[in-house]
């Protein structure tokens, strides 16, 4: 058996295609900030292809760089300056930081303005099943699971992996989808009898490779968040001859990384007709 791979070069295409279509609709451009603190290569190179893509759908951004050594004071303030800022609909604080307190960043944005949905409201908003900006990279793996018509509502899902920004989010995801959802983390006694169990597996672990072809159910939809990079090259955390025994599973690269970019857009049209009404 051959699993069929979740696109998601051609899922973002086909998102990009719908918020290009929702932004020319409205009479006000939708403006997305991005906050970075010093010159890590990983987070400009992050920003970047977020800011091509909302370029793309005709959201406007914008990037503020402070300089390595910035104070969290400094921080704040700016984050509370753009809070304040009308013309500015969503926030993303790229983090970790140096020096920076997250929890703390994280708290001072605007709830209605966090378009990484991991402020603490949204994160209660998610988990009371209440409408909210939702973790962009969970909602990308939803996304996929609705593109490739992957069964959701009573299925065995999980989770490995159980950080505020991956592994929680997507396991409170997957339940408000009616699935029965088991979150796994390191000290998980046996991944593998856990994993088996799953008709619906993500891993966002970070580790490549963790998940071995014995560890899926056959004919289950895999999804591989995990990153890492190995002689260069990039990685997940899925060995690739798990596409023999799954049903549906997501390329590394080409998969759930490009889909959270297309959320974080996708959020930011969202934030700002929440805000300032469908134009
Ligand atoms: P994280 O905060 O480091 O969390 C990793 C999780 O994996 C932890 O919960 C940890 O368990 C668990 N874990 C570690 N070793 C394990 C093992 N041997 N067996 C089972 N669980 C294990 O990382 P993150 O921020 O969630 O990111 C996870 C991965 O996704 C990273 O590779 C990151 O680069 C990638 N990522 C990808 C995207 C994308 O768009 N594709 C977006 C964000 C992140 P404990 O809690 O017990 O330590």
């Amino acid at each position: 058996m051959s699993a069929t791979l979740m696109d998601g070069r051609l899922a973002s295409g086909e998102v990009v295609l719908r918020l290009s279509r929702q932004v020319a609709a409205l009479d006000f451009t939708p403006k997305l900030t991005f906050v970075r603190v010093g010159e890590d290569p990983a987070s400009a190179y992050y920003v970047r292809s977020k800011e091509r893509l909302a370029a793309k759908v005709g959201i406007a951004s914008e990037t503020r760089v402070l300089p390595e050594g910035t104070g969290q004071a400094e921080l704040l303030a700016l984050v509370e300056g753009l809070n304040a800022d009308p013309e500015v609909d969503g926030i993303l604080v790229q983090l970790p930081a140096p020096g920076i307190d997250e929890a703390e960043v994280l708290n001072a944005i605007d709830p209605a303005k966090d378009v990484d949905g991991l402020h603490p409201v949204n994160v209660g908003r998610l988990w009371s099943g209440r409408p909210g900006l939702r973790p962009a990279t969970p909602s990308g793996v939803l996304a996929l699971a609705d593109r490739y018509d992957v069964p959701l509502s009573g299925a065995r899902a999980v989770v490995v992996g159980r950080s505020n920004l991956v592994g929680k989010p997507v396991a409170g995801m997957l339940l408000a989808r009616d699935a029965t959802v088991t979150i796994a983390h390191s000290r998980t006694r046996d991944l593998a009898e856990v994993t088996r169990e799953a008709d619906v597996l993500v891993a966002a672990v970070g580790r490549p490779g963790l998940v071995t072809a014995d560890m899926v159910k056959p004919g289950a939809a895999v999804f591989d968040v995990g990153l890492s990079r190995v002689d260069g090259k990039i990685v997940g955390d899925v060995d690739p001859a798990v596409a023999d025994v799954a049903g549906w599973l997501t390329p590394m690269p080409g998969g759930t990384g490009l889909m959270t970019v297309a959320m974080v857009v996708a959020n930011t049209l969202a934030a700002a007709v929440a805000r300032r009404g469908g134009g």
